[in-house]
């Protein structure tokens, strides 16, 4: 009964196998890195936090597959579902008086009871980048840009963008009367494509025939002729002002964008909605051709900082779902920056020559090499037939007559060639076969 228990992850949790991990890790570096290029400083935050917190804004769904418990002391508490909540309290907090723009950047797991698929999982991993302080289209325009930078330095291509606002919608709602609860539950619907089921609570909800007209109207607006659809966008809710100038405002983004040489497809949806309660203005997600589930999502959420006690500091944030972004890789075959690095085996030919063989370990990997040790006792024929089956590109062989010179037989792998090298040159003939 327990085997069968210890054999197996929890339904939804996964084993990163070095593979995985590896290309998890390198996803990671790249996201940092491209964190430093923008100027975005990392945060960590932790992996539980209050449920009100959590829950505060993030849409009735995501609300629903929380991990919530109460710990010992009787708190109810929450296993992150997204980072913007944490990031928000500390910008509502620890971070009030810090100097504005403030540009963060964290990455990390998080957890959503959702039904586990291809590319959906219970614990799964975002880099997520979050600019406060600013309202204006610029800071959005920089979250795009910066998204289409670490995709391209990750190494996808043939992505596009889906952008879309969600003042718009919410500008015909308001115009209307319609009440901040009710235009969730509508959102919530359009988020799932459940379009009827929107219509029909827009119908419940009193509104008028040109509400609903008007959401039928942009229901059916999408494209990838971004100045084509702002017209029509223009056109269909030219009788709410909040909605037009929700335009202009998606307008000026990708105005910016272009003009910024960002030249990645954009598809403009007027009906787009996401799941995340908090957004407040433009809304963006990043697909492949090959994969119809979003590798990375954000928006502006401009109330939430204040909704945490904060005051009125805008934010705009974008996180990029690592897993997803992983299996696109795979898919693309990309192994080029991922591969593991190039690794070295010492092994000593007896066992008096092993602290010979640690000494000698130890002064390649200052020299920056990557070196594993014969730990199992093996002969040097089978210890070299193992280095073959593992892919080890090089082995350097202790023998007693030849360290007693100072010395140690290099044996290139692949070619079955064999060297004696004096230990002190040792390094920089390693780097002499590797570059050829
Ligand atoms: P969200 O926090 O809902 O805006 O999602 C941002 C990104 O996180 C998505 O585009 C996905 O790439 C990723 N993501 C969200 N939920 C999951 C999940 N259950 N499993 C794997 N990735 C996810």
């Amino acid at each position: 009964m327990l085997s069968s228990i210890f054999g197996q992850t929890v339904r939804g949790m996964r084993d990163f196998l070095p593979e995985d991990a590896r290309r998890l890790r390198f996803i990671e570096r790249i996201a940092r890195e491209t964190a430093e290029l923008y100027g975005y400083d990392e945060v960590i935050t932790p992996t539980i936090e209050y449920y009100n917190l959590l829950a505060a804004k993030i849409g009735e769904e995501n609300r629903k597959r929380m991990y919530v418990f109460e710990d010992l002391g009787g708190r109810k508490v929450a296993l992150r579902p997204e980072f913007t909540a944490s990031i928000a309290r500390l910008v509502a907090t620890k971070l009030r008086s810090a100097p504005k723009p403030l540009r963060l950047f964290s990455v990390g797991s998080l957890y959503r009871y959702d039904e586990p698929q291809f590319g959906r999982y219970r614990e799964f991993w975002q880099a997520n980048f979050e600019l406060f302080g600013s309202a204006l289209p610029e800071a959005d325009a920089e979250i795009i840009s910066l998204m289409d930078v670490f995709l391209k330095k990750i190494g996808l291509d043939g992505y596009s963008f889906k952008i879309g606002h969600v003042g718009v919608l919410r500008g015909v709602f308001s115009d209307e009367g319609i009440d901040e609860d009710k235009q969730n539950s509508i959102m919530q619907r359009l988020d799932k494509k459940e379009w009827e089921e929107a219509i029909k609570l827009l119908k419940e909800s009193g509104s008028s025939r040109k509400c609903l007209n008007t959401l039928k109207g942009l229901l059916k607006t999408s494209g990838k002729d971004p100045p084509c659809i702002i017209k029509k966008m223009r056109e269909i809710v030219k009788e709410y002002p909040g909605a037009i100038e929700a335009v202009e405002n998606l307008n000026e983004i990708i105005d910016l964008l272009r003009s910024g040489g960002v030249e990645t497809e954009i598809l403009i949806e007027a009906g787009f909605a996401r799941g995340l309660e908090y957004y407040t203005g433009a809304i963006f997600e990043v697909y492949v051709p090959e994969m119809d589930i979003a590798l990375g999502g954000g928006g502006r959420y401009d109330k939430l900082v204040e909704l945490f006690g904060g005051g009125k500091i805008p934010g705009v944030g974008v996180a990029m779902g690592m897993d997803r972004l992983s299996l696109a890789l795979k898919k693309h075959g990309s192994t080029i920056h991922i591969s593991a690095p190039t690794k070295l085996l010492v092994v000593p030919v007896e066992r008096s020559l092993l602290g010979e063989a640690f000494k000698t370990a130890s002064m390649l990997r200052e020299s920056g090499f990557c070196v594993e040790i014969e730990t199992m006792g093996r002969s040097v024929s089978r210890a070299l037939s193992d280095a073959d089956r593992r892919g080890i590109a090089f082995t350097v062989i202790i023998g007693p007559r030849e360290i007693k010179e100072g010395k140690v037989v290099l044996r290139h792998m692949a070619e079955r060639k064999q060297i004696t090298v004096d230990l002190s040159e040792l390094p920089e003939k390693i780097s002499q076969v590797c570059q050829c």
